[in-house]
Order: C-alpha cells, then structure tokens, then sequence
C-alpha cells in the first residue's frame, strides 16, 4: 500500500500542533470542566453505583440491539410517529433529504450524529436553508469548520475569536465578554426558531418500549427545535436505544455530571409521538401547538459491524459524555484532530467504523496509552486495549508507514529499530 494516505491527516496534526490560539480555549475549558466536575460528583455520592448500573444496562442493551431496534419501530409507529432504519449515511440523508425536500428554513439542535452522516451539506444541496442553533454548532458553523469535541463543538475558538466571528456576522464590533456574545447568538436565532419548517435534534437515550426520545441540553434550544416547527426529525444511533424508561432515566442521571459537572442538566425533554389533543370530543388531533408530524431515524452506518468485534463492541456502551477528552494529555494538545469524525482515544474506534479509516490509521499513532481515559470514564470503558486491538488491526490491513516498516525490518534483520548495529548470532 503506498503511504498516500498518511499526508492530510499528519497535515492536520501539525497545524494544530502549531496552534497556541486553538490550545488556549481547551486549556479554559479543561479547567472550568475539572472544578465542575469535582464539584458535582462529590455531591452525589450514589453516582458510584449507579454507573454501574448504567454499564449494565448497556451490556445488555447492545448484546440484543436488533431486537431493540424492531420494538423501538413499532413502538415509534404505534404512537404516530414515523420510524425509519438507515443501514448508511448515504441511506440517511437520502431519508432526511426526502422527508424535508426544497426550498425550507431547517433549524438544528447538536446532533454528532447528523454531523456523522455531513447532514448539513446534503440538505443545503438540496436547496434548503439550515441554521445551527446550539451556540457552539452555530460558532463552528459560521467559521466553516467541524466540531472538536463530542459535546463541546467548538471548544477549541477562544472568545476573542467568537468574538471576531459574531463581529463579521453582524457587521459591527462584538464585544469578547462572553455573556455579550451568547447574547448575539439568541437575538440573531429567536425568530428562526418560529419561521422554520423542520426542526431537527439527537436523542442521548431512547425507550425501546415506549418509543420515548429523551433530549438532554442546557441552552433550551432543543426544546424550541423539537416544538416549534411543525415537523420534527430526530436522527439517533442505534447504540442509544435501551429496553425501558427505567433504564433510559438512569442513563439521563450519569451523563450530566459525567459531561457538564451539573448534578442535572437544566432540560430533558421526553419526546413520544408527535403532539396532539383530544379535548374535543375525545377526537384525537394530531399537531396541536408541537409538531404534526415526528419522523425518527435509526442509524446503523457500522454500529452491527463493531457489536460483532469482541473487544471494539465496548465503544457502543460510550454515553457521549466527553469527560476522557479533557482528561486525555494528547486531545489536549492537538485537539480535533486526534480522530476523524470522533475525537480521543473513542473517537477513534468510532471513526474507523463511521468516518476515515485512513485518518484514523495516521491519528492513533499519537495515542500515548496512558490510561487516563478509562480511569475517568464513568462506564470505565476500556479504550486503550481497544486502541491497541484496532491499530493492530489496521496495520494487518496494510495501514503501516513506511518509517514503522523500516523499522520493523530493521528490529528483524539488526535487532534494533535504528539499523545501527548487526544482529549478533
Ligand atoms: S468513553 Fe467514557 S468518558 Fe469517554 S465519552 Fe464515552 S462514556 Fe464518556
């Protein structure tokens, strides 16, 4: 295999290893983090048995995913709504594309999943206008770059670049002080909200039995996105879904801590069917001041595929909260760049399996296996031994630089990697 593949991604390192302003927001936002975290976890001493209440959960979850998901469909479909499995992202957007078609005003809650499939570029190319409406996806969105972190998109553009960016957007100087600026982003989004055709969110956890979405966030703009326009469309991988809403309570009870350092995110918001009343004549209505019409799609797109390794079917219990980024030494210094479409040490093993495979194969050589990730993650998810199964597992496909090469040969024939010495008999 020629070593074609490992310029871009090695490109990318490098510029942000060049990068202080890019450092300097996730070195504000690891310390603000940490003090939070610290802070909530101490007050929430049940948290210890909990998550591991939660791990359970998920084992159990993703050893029966299929039929999972062929009651989270019927479920869906039996409270009006309209469920739909996308094997791929080429299939999702194909099902985003035709339920919203032309010519609409589309507002967006973050959604990594949706940003794992390039939703935005397919329904902008179709003729649509779509606004982010999280204030980090909207910061990233109008810098035209990818988010950075799983739960902070744009953890990684210091104020004072927000600043200059809202200060382009609006055509006037924007002062750096950050309550200003989240007040540019509200005044500039309220009335998208209102005017927009669809809405579309994530869900963090979803009932199988039930068909319940559960959408947590701090902001409250998903609850405007979910309720506003008349038509609702939430995209969820199909990792999310849990038998029961017991189960799917737990999981909305260990991510805030775990993600924000809160002991409770300030909204969840339950999502079963789309709204409707039967105060007249006990006639039911559907569309009554929330959405007529709910569509929901599942996404596969290499979540089977990683359920039948033994070992990367770990990456699936991951909650998405983000915690073993701001701990881990190399995210920390080359950022969003450590992964493709997933950032750290999980970020790789769910890029390899939804995004570049090439990317993945340059970027997990700067994994230092240091372990911090599993010791901070609240399912103690195994991501080094995940990262060593998979790098072996890329190299068995060919993905080995012609330096690694060399050396490898050098150890065989010389017994050291340099070359230096003959190996002596
Ligand atoms: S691996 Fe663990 S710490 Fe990292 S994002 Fe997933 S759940 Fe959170």
């Amino acid at each position: 295999m020629s070593n074609e593949w490992i310029d871009p991604k090695r490109r990318e390192l490098l510029e942000w290893l060049c990068d202080p302003g890019r450092r300097l927001g996730i070195d504000r936002a690891v310390a603000a983090y940490t003090a939070a975290k610290e802070g909530a976890l101490g007050r929430l001493p049940e948290m210890e048995e909990m998550r591991k209440e939660v791990r359970k959960i998920k084992e159990g979850s993703i050893s029966r995913m299929d039929e999972l998901v062929r009651q989270t469909v019927d479920s869906i479909a039996d409270v009006k709504g309209t469920p739909y499995l996308a094997r791929d992202a080429a299939e999702a957007r194909r099902i985003f594309c035709s339920i919203v078609g032309t010519g609409k005003l589309v507002v967006k809650s973050k959604s990594l999943t949706s940003e794992e499939i390039h939703l935005n570029s397919a329904l902008e190319d179709a003729g649509n206008v779509v606004y982010e409406t999280d204030l980090g996806e909207f910061i990233i969105q109008l810098r035209k770059e990818k988010p950075t972190h799983i739960i902070n998109p744009s953890v990684h553009v210091p104020r004072e670049d927000v600043a200059r960016t809202f200060s382009k957007l609006l055509g006037r100087d924007v002062e750096s002080d950050i309550p200003s600026l989240v007040g540019v982003a509200r005044a500039f989004l309220r009335d998208k909200f209102c005017n927009a055709d669809v809405g579309i969110t994530g869900a963090n956890v979803v009932s199988a039995k039930t068909g319940t979405l559960f959408i947590i966030e701090n902001e409250g703009n998903a609850r405007f996105v979910s309720n506003a326009p008349p038509v609702h469309i939430a995209i969820t991988g199909i990792e999310k879904l849990v038998p029961t809403l017991s189960d799917a309570f737990k999981v909305v009870q260990t991510l805030p801590p775990y993600a924000s350092g809160v002991l409770i995110s300030a909204y969840v918001s339950l999502v079963t069917g789309p709204s409707k009343t039967a105060d007249i004549e006990k006639t039911i209505v559907y569309g009554a001041h929330g959405p007529k019409e709910l569509h929901v799609v599942l996404l596969d797109n290499g979540r089977t595929e990683m359920a039948k390794d033994p070992i990367l079917r770990e990456a699936l219990y991951c909650l998405r909260c983000g915690g073993c980024l701001y701990e881990c030494p190399v995210y920390r210094v080359v950022g969003g760049s450590f992964g493709d479409n997933y950032f750290g040490g999980i970020g790789l093993v769910w890029s390899a399996f939804t995004g570049d495979e090439c990317a993945v194969a340059v970027a997990i050589d700067a994994c230092t296996k240091c372990g911090r990730c599993k010791e901070v993650c609240p399912l103690e998810i195994d991501v080094p031994k995940m990262v060593e199964h998979l790098k072996s597992n890329l190299a068995s496909r060919g993905y080995v630089s012609k330096k690694h090469a060399e050396m490898s040969e050098n150890i065989m024939r010389k017994g050291n990697p340099f070359g230096i010495y003959e190996r002596r008999q």
